[in-house]
């Protein structure tokens, strides 16, 4: 289809990539349940509701831009990917998709364990009374301060992430008369991105301790010598948003390689195996995740076939999702402010928030999706980008989107699979007050991460 016949219509002529074919949706008051957290639904009043709240009494009450999550539907992810595993494996949610102490007791409730990657995670963990043997810490440059508060608290585990850092925590941990549980996070050369992976003997990134070279065989006869470790597997994560088990694949035969080649080496079998996390999420309707129990019977058939072949007992396995867990349980509720129509360009719709609240758009390329959420309507579908309010022109939150060709200031949009990494990435950028994050629940509405003030503003700019 020539791109100047879109059925947008003519004002949305040239818009598009080249080849990119893009359609809008049948019907664009339906809500597809792939990119909505679970209790969302358009009720009769044309008007989307949440948690059995009316959207527009969430912006009445709390403000625009929110997010709004569906407590229900996090703690129904956090059990299926529990019970995906039939007990059999540990599941860690990824802190950093995002943390505050409400989602740490739900995680506790829903019996998940907690990956950490700073001392800001760790004490927000702690505070919520999450069992500290059932966090684990992470990152590629832990300071020695963040090192001592994990091993003092008790953390179950550290994932050693380099060479310094086995002697570092080694030397923490007995000092403090410990013996700290640890893996060591291996890069496998597996390079996933969404629906490919690449497999590679070497890999260029910040992280872990490469397979190739011997590396992580040194690292593992190293950990082993010292008395304030205690090596319990090893650690492997490939990447984000990803869709193609055979990445998995690949890195699980690997590091069950490596378990061989310590037992052949040392004469002993570690006795668990990380994953990692990455799963992928359907941001727009063209997206298909996998769900938890195909992921999980995936993951353990690997690992048993793979321990079988190299005569090993299996491994217990973790697995490590935060997208997967958070991502589609909430949306951002903006208002419109301004429709502006550049005839025979594009409109743009700008809302009252942008890349403060969601840099993904900016950062990766992401793309989202945008419903018009405080009322129906039956006008035309009309191709728009939705902007933000930031002095930049990158400031995008949906880069090509169909809303109807009536949306007006006043009316709420909203976008939604923002629960991962939109409030756990947003900035004060132009002195933006970060919005708040509003738990919904069965026709209760609660905050449990406020708004940000001016005062708070004021009270880190000491003058
Ligand atoms: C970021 C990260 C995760 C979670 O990734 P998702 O894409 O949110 O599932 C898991 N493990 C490690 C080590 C990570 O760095």
């Amino acid at each position: 289809m020539s791109r100047s016949a879109h059925p947008a219509g003519p004002r949305h002529a040239d818009v598009l990539p080249e080849g990119h074919y893009f359609a809008p949706p049948a019907d664009l008051n339906a809500l597809d349940p792939k990119v909505w957290a679970r209790t969302v639904t358009r009720t009769d009043t044309g008007a989307v509701s949440v948690g059995g709240l009316d959207v527009r009494a969430l912006a009445e009450e709390f403000g625009t831009p929110a997010y709004v999550l569906d407590e229900s539907d996090f703690r129904a992810r956090c059990r299926a990917w529990h019970q995906a595993f039939g007990g059999e494996a540990d599941v860690f949610y990824a802190g950093k998709a995002f943390l505050s102490r409400a989602v740490v007791r739900w995680l506790h409730e829903e019996g998940l364990n907690l990956d950490v990657c700073s001392a800001g995670e760790l004490a927000t963990a702690l505070a919520a009374g999450m069992p500290a043997e059932r966090i684990a810490l992470h990152g590629n440059n832990k300071s020695t301060e963040e090192i001592r508060r994990a091993v003092e608290a008790g953390v179950g585990r550290i994932v050693l992430d380099s060479f310094q850092e086995i002697v570092r925590v080694a030397h923490i941990a007995e000092r403090l008369g410990k013996r700290q549980r640890v893996q060591i996070r291996v890069t496998v050369g597996v390079e996933a991105h969404t629906h490919e992976f690449i497999a590679t003997a070497h890999e260029d990134q910040k992280f872990g301790i490469a397979l190739a070279g011997g590396q992580a065989a040194e690292a593992v006869r190293r950990a082993l010598k010292l008395d304030g470790l205690e090596l319990i597997g090893i650690h492997s994560h490939i990447g984000s948003q990803i869709f193609d088990m055979a990445g998995f694949e690949v890195s699980a035969r690997r590091v069950v390689q490596l378990l061989a080649d310590i037992r052949d080496e040392h004469g002993v079998e570690l006795p668990e195996i990380d994953l990692g996390g990455g799963l992928g999420i359907a941001y727009t309707s063209d997206d298909d995740p996998r769900e938890p129990h195909e992921i999980a019977a995936s993951l353990t058939s690997i690992v048993t076939r793979e321990c079988q072949a190299a005569g090993l007992a299996v491994p217990r396995i973790s697995v490590e999702p935060g997208r997967a867990i958070v991502g589609p349980t909430a949306f951002t509720l903006y208002e419109v402010g301004t429709v502006k129509v550049l005839e025979g360009l594009r409109t743009y719709v700008s809302v009252d928030g942008g890349m403060s609240d969601n840099i993904r758009t900016a950062l990766y390329d992401a793309e989202y999706s945008v419903s018009l959420v405080s009322r129906a309507s039956d006008a035309e579908p009309m191709l728009v980008r939705v902007v933000g309010k930031h002095c930049e022109s990158g400031d995008i939150v949906v880069r090509d989107a169909f809303l109807p060709a009536d949306v007006a200031p006043g009316d709420l949009i909203a976008v939604p699979a923002t629960g991962a990494y939109c409030r756990s990435m947003a900035s004060n950028y132009n002195h933006a007050l970060r919005p708040p994050v509003v738990a919904v629940n069965d026709g209760t509405a609660r905050v449990i991460v406020r708004r940000e003030t001016e005062e708070d503003l004021m009270r880190l700019d000491v003058g």
